[in-house]
């Protein structure tokens, strides 16, 4: 693929041009699961955000992230890159789709990018990629004094996006906490058919691009203890100590990228924005009106379940009218079909824990309708905690950050991680043998 990049009127443009010679293809694969092929239907893609000088490394691997399911054999970036280009595209992540990667413009005469490391992170040093639902609002109810970058997906870069929901919220943090932030448009969601991100990655590059642009030297993103360490929604899986290449080949052109809120369970991070008296500003759903939750989809449903439980438990300090859905109805409001299917436990959603959890919790509130999807599943009372070793999504020099964190959050006794660590969302076993 033969990529090229510029600015204009206040947005930097990324084209990526199919070249039959370098073995490109209109339709291929992404590199994370669920491995689904995509068709390139826009070749170029902008950011509404100019940073002042750009390392052609850090370019290159935002080209190759935003491109990836659509490069073939060989690739030729913007400007000439440093050889250290040619090992962050052919790390294994990539290779096992790709085979080995050639890039047309190595020189020598390029300086790999040198990323600062090792040294003790503080608060002004950080960013967060803000989303604006529960995990990196919960972030930033942690850290009110990091800036948060948020992107916004629209193939107009001047359009109007103030009355959008985590936009409006962070006007607010701003206000509130003078909280600094940026908002950066791009059309990055609709390169392919079906639309949506080409890599999980791709969304981290706005973010990416302003951290660095802010001197920042660390990028927290929201995570969760369910999609983190449950995350074939079977059992549990030792995330911290495996490997994530491909965030790693794009923090080494840039800043560190840190799944910082992995240690947190949704219903902790519902509790840590709740505590902060942020519930209203919540967004964990955009298909609503302005950008806000819709009340109808399954991941509102999650969301109401977790603020429910709060509720159930400290109705003095938390009311269900702060939830910023409609919560005049319950379950009545959903699909219940669709909710069923798709969290059948044993269907790789990383939800069935929510569902245990809120079973135990809200005892006969529960909406029995829900009861099937968590009839056999163990008692998830472990996302009242920070389990130990998520201390360890956090590389040397974090001491100062993960303090804090764990200030918010109490560590996980024993029998908990116990629990945690033996957890699976259905009996193994009966499964194999059927
Ligand atoms: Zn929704």
């Amino acid at each position: 693929m033969r990529f090229e990049s510029w600015v204009d009127n206040g947005s930097l443009f990324i084209k990526g041009e199919l070249v039959e010679e370098h073995g490109d293809s209109r339709i291929g694969p992404r590199f994370q699961g669920p491995f689904d092929e995509l068709e390139m239907v826009n070749d170029t893609v902008f950011y509404s955000f100019v940073p002042s000088s750009l390392h052609p490394d850090t370019l290159a691997l935002a080209c190759y992230h935003l491109f990836f399911p659509w490069i073939g054999n060989k690739v030729e970036f913007p400007n000439p890159v440093s050889p250290r280009v040619l090992e962050l595209v052919n790390y294994p992540t990539y290779s096992r789709f790709k085979g080995e990667i050639e890039v047309l413009n190595c020189s020598d005469q390029i300086k790999p990018f040198e990323r600062e490391r090792g040294s003790e992170i503080d608060f002004g040093d950080i960013a967060i990629s803000f989303g604006g639902g529960v995990d990196s609002t919960a972030l930033h109810a942690i850290f009110p004094e990091a800036m948060l970058i948020h992107e916004v997906p629209t193939d107009n870069p001047r359009a109007d996006v103030s009355k959008r929901g985590a936009v409006s919220s962070m006007i607010k943090f701003q206000e509130m906490s003078n909280t600094p932030y940026q908002v950066v448009k791009t059309n990055s969601r609709l390169l392919s058919k079906p639309n949506g991100v080409t890599s999980w990655l791709s969304p981290m590059i706005p973010s990416v691009l302003v951290a660095a642009e802010n001197k920042k030297k660390s990028l927290l993103l929201g995570s969760n203890l369910g999609t983190l360490f449950l995350k074939d929604g079977l059992r549990y899986a030792p995330a911290h100590k495996i490997p994530n290449l491909a965030r790693d080949s794009l923090a080494e052109v840039s800043v560190d990228i840190i799944q910082a809120s992995g240690g947190i369970s949704q219903y902790m991070a519902t509790k840590i924005s709740a505590d902060s008296g942020l519930t209203s500003f919540l967004n964990f759903c955009e298909s609503g009106e302005n950008a806000r939750p819709c009340s109808r989809c399954l991941k509102c449903l999650r969301r109401e379940l977790m603020y429910r439980c709060l509720v159930n438990e400290n109705g003095d300090a938390h009311n269900l009218s702060d939830l910023p859905m409609d919560t005049s109805t319950f379950i009545e409001k959903y699909n219940i079909d669709r909710v069923l299917t798709r969290f059948a436990p044993g269907n790789h959603e990383p939800y069935t824990h929510v569902f245990s959890f809120s079973r135990d919790t809200m005892g006969g509130n529960f909406p029995i309708e829900l009861m099937d999807l968590c009839v056999n599943s163990p008692p998830a009372d472990f996302m009242r905690f920070w389990p130990p070793e998520a201390d360890e999504i956090f590389p040397f020099g974090y001491g100062k950050i993960l303090e804090r964190i764990k200030s918010s959050i109490p560590e996980m006794p024993r029998h908990e991680q116990a629990i945690f660590r033996s957890w699976k969302s259905i009996n193994l076993t009966e499964l194999d043998a059927n």
